[in-house]
């Protein structure tokens, strides 16, 4: 039992890991964790009992209460069980490291922070409130409360509000992990039921939807409920369990959550009609056939939660591979990191020309075909012909008897054949200094360590061309 409550105690933490992450359901097709978790959602017509229903299974009054829609944004409410004479307090999502140990200001806050995101009308929103509760009286669970449904919008409502409700009770109700709290008032006709009208629309084997019937104290007299309790007149694959609220009276007169609690537990004990059924009645009995299924639950989903878990973590990691892992602010740190960068650039680049990757034999191409098709090309017959060799040699030095070399004129043979050299020879420069050009911008790209330093690709590439 300790390690399942432990367990639940574990869910309840990435729920709230979740719901700090902006993640409260997947809203597309982005994945969510949440989605993975089971969770109890309550629900039921306005005034059908719910937040009365929340409230004693916590054992605590905080929920803010009055006439006409009063939640008009989702309650994440998760119950934590703390050791015995602990001090009870709460926090919320939004206000972390400030427990409340005044739970009138816990129902304030609710207010608060539903006008802070609908305003004072009375709009809905989907976006949640996150509430957890820390107390010996309570067990592990995690509760969301939503919006009545309701059938004609009031006052200022738009006329959308009904559909509205509806559909956000049934974005949460809907997802395969939602154990589902389907309040109805006794004292209406079943037939009649919300709760049991759109759970039965989400889940139609019943194999989540737990059926808790509110205001049995307010049946006529001469009638009873035990067709709905004993399963006769809806049948769901859960038992169904009978509840005593406090009446609007009892809140008025500020009867205590304990004291209702006890006369609770007297009402079924005392009842001739349901007295047979006492030890399956009552909000205490729902907490904890409530928290017995989530255990199943969860036990069941380990392995998918476990796979899910790893399977984002595989692609994380993926992904912060190919980020790259941060980088010290250390300057010494810093300049090794780029040595190493430019290091595994290097390589790539000599790869290029020494082998392993394409480019490097443009460069033979250049002195294989380039350089001696050019010097081919080169007018040395018309240069080196007689008649130019006598010109040159006689303007150089004169005419006179040649008894020593004509030093001069050779000289300027020399001189001007080597000069066409030089057209072939820098343009055969000039083409591989273009190769290599060409091979820093690849080798750069090529380079998975530099993929995220754009600065450091260009300063690269700048230096590279410089020379
Ligand atoms: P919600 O709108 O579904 O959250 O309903 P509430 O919990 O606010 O209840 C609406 C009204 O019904 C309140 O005045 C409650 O006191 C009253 N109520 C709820 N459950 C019971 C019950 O079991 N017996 C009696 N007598 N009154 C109840
Ligand atoms: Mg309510």
């Amino acid at each position: 039992m300790t390690t399942m409550e432990s367990l639940i105690g574990l869910v309840n933490r990435i729920q709230m890991a979740c719901t700090a992450l902006g993640d409260y359901g997947a809203t597309n097709n982005s994945f969510s964790l949440w989605d993975q978790l089971p969770s109890v959602a309550v629900v039921g017509g306005q005034s059908s009992g719910k937040s009365s229903v929340l409230e004693s299974m916590v054992g605590r009054d905080f929920l803010p209460r009055g006439s006409g829609i009063v939640t008009r944004r989702p309650l994440v409410l998760q119950l934590h069980k703390t050791d015995e004479g602990q001090q009870e307090y709460a926090e919320f999502g939004h206000l972390p490291r400030t427990p409340f140990t005044d739970f009138s200001l816990v129902r304030k806050e609710i207010q608060d922070e539903t006008d802070r995101i609908t305003g004072k009308t009375r709009q809905i929103s989907p976006v949640p409130i996150h509430l957890s509760i820390y107390s010996p009286n309570v067990v592990n669970l995690t509760l969301i409360d939503l919006p009545g449904l309701t059938k004609v919008a009031v006052e200022e409502q738009p006329e959308s509000v009904v559909k509205d409700i509806e559909d956000m009770v049934r974005s949460y109700v809907e997802k395969p992990n939602c154990i589902i709290l389907a309040i109805s008032p006794a004292n209406q006709d079943i037939a009649t039921s919300d709760a049991i009208k759109l759970s039965r629309e989400v889940d139609p084997t019943g194999e989540r939807t737990f059926g808790v019937l509110t205001k049995l104290d307010l049946m006529d007299k001469g009638t009873n409920a035990l067709d709905v309790l004993e399963g006769r007149a809806y049948r769901l694959q859960q038992p169904w369990v009978g509840i005593v609220n406090r009446s609007q009276a009892d809140i008025n007169k500020n009867v205590d959550m304990i004291y209702a609690r006890r006369k609770e537990r007297e009402y079924f004990a005392s009842s001739p009609d349901y007295g047979h059924l006492a030890s399956k009645m009552g909000s205490e009995y729902l907490a904890k056939l409530l928290s017995k299924h989530l255990e199943s639950v969860i036990r069941a989903k380990i392995p998918g939660i476990i796979s899910v878990i790893n399977k984002s973590i595989d692609e994380l990691e993926s992904e912060m591979n190919l980020l790259g892992r941060p980088i010290s602010v250390d300057a010494g740190v810093q300049l090794y990191t780029i040595l190493e960068l430019c290091r595994a650039f290097d390589k790539i680049f000599k790869e290029h020309l020494d082998g392993g990757r394409p480019g490097g034999d443009r460069i033979y191409g250049v002195f294989d075909n380039q350089l001696p098709a050019a010097l081919r090309k080169l007018p040395f017959d018309r240069y080196l012909s007689m008649q130019n060799v006598r010109k040159i040699v006689s303007e150089a030095d004169g005419y006179q008897p040649h008894l020593i070399a004509p030093e001069q004129g050779y000289r300027r043979l020399i001189e001007g054949a080597l000069n066409y050299f030089r057209g072939p020879a820098e343009a055969s420069v000039d083409a591989v200094h273009v190769v290599l050009k060409e091979l820093v911008r690849k080798s750069v790209g090529e380079c998975q360590e530099l993929k995220r330093f754009p600065s450091l690709q260009s300063a690269i590439c700048n230096s590279c061309s410089l020379i």
